[in-house]
């Protein structure tokens, strides 16, 4: 597996942004829209309480259903800054991490604000869910016009292949199980990336 790039990159407005979360379990993204502000999807864990106050984000925090709009350091909660990638080639997606980069090109950024903005103020994203309509999701949504979480298939594509290593050292039947876990595979992935909005 590819690892993103190490060294230190420094978001531009209408960046697609993204840290470590749990310790590396899962990653958390955002649309960096400039003056130190990021838009996201919270999720349903960070609706249980208000996010602690703090003195960057001011009156510039926004709240409304799932979407918040947080300065960077709120959205970063002490973990690195990545800056996921757009139009990269298809053999360098193949090699990446899921959930780091995609082939699909970005917009311009001024409409990535506007859509992220336009989500936040007006129309909202739907309810957070992990594998259907998550933070991934609205991020890359905002940035292509359509959702697709890369980060889920990824976990997906290993189970897979757990699944073919484990059935291989059993000397069990790997070929129905490999079968099994693709076809489980093409059918969670295409819904993720088909039973998407339109609008
Ligand atoms: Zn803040």
């Amino acid at each position: 597996m590819g690892q993103p790039p190490s060294k230190p990159r420094f978001p531009q407005p209408g960046d697609h942004i993204y840290c470590e979360r749990k310790g590396g379990l899962y990653d958390h993204h955002g649309i960096y829209v400039g003056d130190d502000m990021v838009i996201h999807l919270e999720g349903k864990a960070k609706k249980l309480g208000p996010l602690p106050a703090c003195h960057k984000c001011g009156d510039k925090r926004v709240e409304n259903g799932e979407i918040a709009k947080v300065c960077i350091d709120c959205f970063l909660d002490g973990e690195t800054l990545q800056i996921y990638d757009y139009g990269v080639l298809f053999r360098e997606f193949s090699n990446r991490k899921r959930g780091t980069c995609c082939p699909r090109h970005s917009k311009p950024p001024h409409e990535v604000i506007s859509a992220a903005t336009d989500l936040l103020e007006r129309t909202g994203f739907g309810a957070y869910d992990m594998f259907a309509n998550n933070c991934e999701d609205f991020a890359v949504y905002c940035k292509t016009g359509s959702a697709e979480s890369y980060q889920i298939v990824g976990h997906i594509e290993q189970a897979s292949l757990a699944a073919a290593v484990a059935a291989g050292a059993a000397g069990g039947p790997a070929g129905i199980i490999v079968c099994a876990a693709v076809v489980a595979a093409n059918a969670i992935s295409k819904e993720i990336t088909g039973a998407k909005r339109h609008n």
